[in-house]
């Protein structure tokens, strides 16, 4: 009779702990939260509802917005730092006001001759942390306690190109290279080096982006504060509509 209690209450007992402990995350989404702490829009439900309070909040795709402009999303690819992809597709987002401050970048720069080329822009916020586990330092991969501003969908990776070839501009690094060379006040490059990263950063400024110092392709756009970090997949964003 002891016995056959103990074998009906013991999953009884584990079933109520488990619903009234709600500590245990059952999701690596819910892990990696948990872990760092930090607020996120985590599902889709949460960013319709935001975004119908708020239109301004719509990560837009830049493809749509940038008919001009140059893709080469590396990360969906393996040519990138973790030598993995860690997008499913190339997705490319902004929220709206970025995305419409980086038009009217491409236009100043196309009357000079010049597009751009995206290397990267919204990233989820999970990424953020695949990133600093990989990287385990804080100046070129983002701290997911506080997160980055591309999970803001506030931030862009990008470089020139010349309109009529496509080809890229002569700029101080490739994309990614973490060394001082990509600081922008490294100097010691030839004249037409620190012309292009100079082209750049000032047409990016005259919209409302600012360089982040310790690279050149990185840059913030003003308003980022506005926006809250976000941790869906390109897929999950393109599953909305408004
Ligand atoms: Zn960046």
């Amino acid at each position: 009779m002891i016995t056959l209690k103990f074998y009906v209450l013991q999953p009884l007992v584990a079933a109520v702990f488990l619903a009234v402990c709600s500590c245990a995350p059952s999701t690596p989404k819910e892990a990696y939260q948990q872990k760092y702490g930090a607020s996120t829009v985590s599902t889709v439900e949460e960013y319709r509802r935001q975004v119908a309070q708020h239109p301004d909040r719509e990560l837009v795709d830049l493809r749509a917005y940038l008919p001009d402009a140059a893709f080469d999303v590396v990360y969906a690819t393996a040519e990138n730092f973790m030598g993995t992809p860690v997008y499913k597709s190339p997705g490319a987002y902004l929220r709206k006001p970025a995305a419409e401050a980086l038009r009217a970048v491409q236009a100043e720069l196309a009357e000079m001759g010049y597009g751009l080329k995206i290397w990267d822009a919204y990233r989820p916020y999970r990424v953020t942390v695949e990133f600093y586990e990989h990287v385990l330092d804080s100046t070129f991969a983002a701290s997911p306690y506080t997160g980055s501003k591309h999970n803001r969908g506030c931030a862009v990776d990008l470089t020139l190109i010349d309109k009529s070839t496509g080809e890229e501009l002569a700029m101080p690094t490739p994309f990614d290279e973490f060394t001082t060379r990509a600081h922008v006040g490294f100097s010691d490059l030839p004249e037409e080096v620190l012309r292009n990263r100079e082209l750049l950063i000032k047409a990016m400024a005259n919209h409302g982006f600012s360089v982040y110092a310790d690279e050149w392709w990185h840059f913030d756009f003003h308003d980022w504060e506005q926006y809250e970090l976000v941790d869906l997949e390109f897929e999950e964003l393109e599953s909305v509509s408004f």
